[in-house]
């Protein structure tokens, strides 16, 4: 049995502090889809420990048993003995990767390290999409993409786009994140908005990459350590760096601790202390759908509610104790099965409980959200919804 070859590997700590009891199993999505052990928090950190003990080897088994969890981090705030799932899983799939480098994920290390951090490349492959959007040819696009790209807001907001800067970083450094500069521009431009008005100084460094997030959840270590670097250096000067994306954000948190928050945080603090204002109440009312990666992963589930309420809009909680909608980084494309009856099940409440008007911190959930709940909803960041009614109020 060959074991960890890589000084990414889950650590002895991690894996023993997991006392088996159980308590993870209702809340994990996969488990509750399939009631298999080898499909919970246990039964996954057992597998590892297996490895860990040489009693197992990194074979397809293992493979198999880790690709199939969201990696949503359901099963942390729930944990007595304080697991760190997140890491043990990030550092099994780099185990994997070093181990099963098969010709499907070294393909992925070079998308996620190579095209995806690069603007041009995905400028090209927007306007790529752009065109099929406006041609209705979406419905041409291969199987696990097409649902995906299906719950894509129109492209034709080149317009809306915050361009990096090339100025001294200094205040807050804006992440803009490498899909969602492209594909969600009006939430960075909500977020720049909003937090000048609040009084930030604002930078958005010129030489910024992505921030590493999907390499690390998909096992590329060192591709995210690569960009992790990057970033380090290029928001050297600024004091705190801000992500609008919740898998963004949980990343540069798990990274930096303080140094790093959520948009929702930043503007809920701002919110709180006055320098943004409460609006009175509107009548209309917004379905709160919480991202894994701000839910579970940063417990983080307060400032998205109050900007919502800043924003004068009545909130319509879901009763899933945040389950995760199948989005889930690379999910919707490496497991379409599971991940389609997690979105369906997660529009049928939401369909359930009438209002059309859906509140999102993570484009990844918002496209899942868009491709089954299918016309009629409105699906926006928090952000927008604030600034939208700020606007609105003059
Ligand atoms: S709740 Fe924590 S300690 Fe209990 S089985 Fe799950 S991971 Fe292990
Ligand atoms: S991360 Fe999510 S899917 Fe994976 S074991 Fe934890 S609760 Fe289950």
């Amino acid at each position: 049995m060959q074991g960890w070859v890589t000084e990414h590997h889950p650590t002895r700590d991690g894996l023993t502090a997991c006392v088996q009891c159980g308590l993870c199993l209702p809340v994990c999505p996969t488990f509750r889809l399939t009631g298999r052990e080898t499909a919970s928090p246990r039964g996954r950190i057992q597998a590892m420990r297996s490895v860990d003990e040489g009693q197992a080897s990194v074979d397809a088994k293992f493979e198999e048993i880790l690709d199939f969890c969201l990696g949503c981090r359901a099963c942390e705030p729930v944990c007595p003995g304080m697991v760190p799932y997140g890491s043990l899983l990030e550092g099994s799939r780099a185990e994997i990767s070093a181990q099963r480098p098969t010709a499907y994920r070294r393909l992925r290390r070079w998308v996620l390290g190579r095209v995806v951090p690069t603007p041009a490349l995905m400028r090209i492959l927007t306007v790529v999409l752009r065109i099929l959007q406006r041609l209705h040819l979406i419905r041409l696009v291969p199987g696990r993409f097409r649902r995906s790209l299906s719950g894509l807001r129109p492209l034709d907001h080149a317009p809306n786009r915050v361009d990096r800067e090339s100025d001294e970083p200094g205040g807050i450094g804006l992440l803009t994140g490498c899909i969602q500069e492209q594909w969600f521009p009006e939430v960075n431009r909500a977020a720049v908005e909003l937090l000048r008005n609040a009084g930030h100084e604002v930078s958005i460094p010129a030489t910024q990459t992505c921030c590493g997030a999907l390499a690390a959840h998909d096992g590329h270590a060192e591709v995210a350590g690569r960009l992790g670097e990057a970033n380090d250096r290029a928001f050297a000067a600024c004091g705190t760096i801000v992500a609008t994306v919740a898998g963004c954000s949980a990343h540069l948190v798990d990274r930096h601790g303080d140094g790093a928050a959520d948009i929702t945080a930043v503007i809920a603090a701002a919110i709180d202390e006055g320098r943004l204002p409460m609006l009175p109440r509107s009548g209309q009312k917004v379905v709160v759908q919480d991202p894994c990666h701000l839910r579970h992963a940063q417990k983080s589930i307060r400032p998205q509610r109050l900007i919502l309420e800043a924003a004068g809009l009545d909130l319509v909680e879901l009763d899933d104790a945040g389950m995760c909608c199948g989005a889930a980084g690379l999910y919707t494309i490496l497991q379409p099965e599971a991940s389609a009856e997690l979105g369906r099940q997660k529009a049928g409440r939401i369909s359930e409980l009438g209002p059309e008007l859906v509140a999102s911190a993570n484009p990844g959930c918002e496209m899942q959200l868009r491709a089954f709940l299918g016309e009629g909803y409105e699906i926006r960041h928090p952000i927008e919804m604030y600034l939208q009614a700020l606007r609105r109020h003059g």
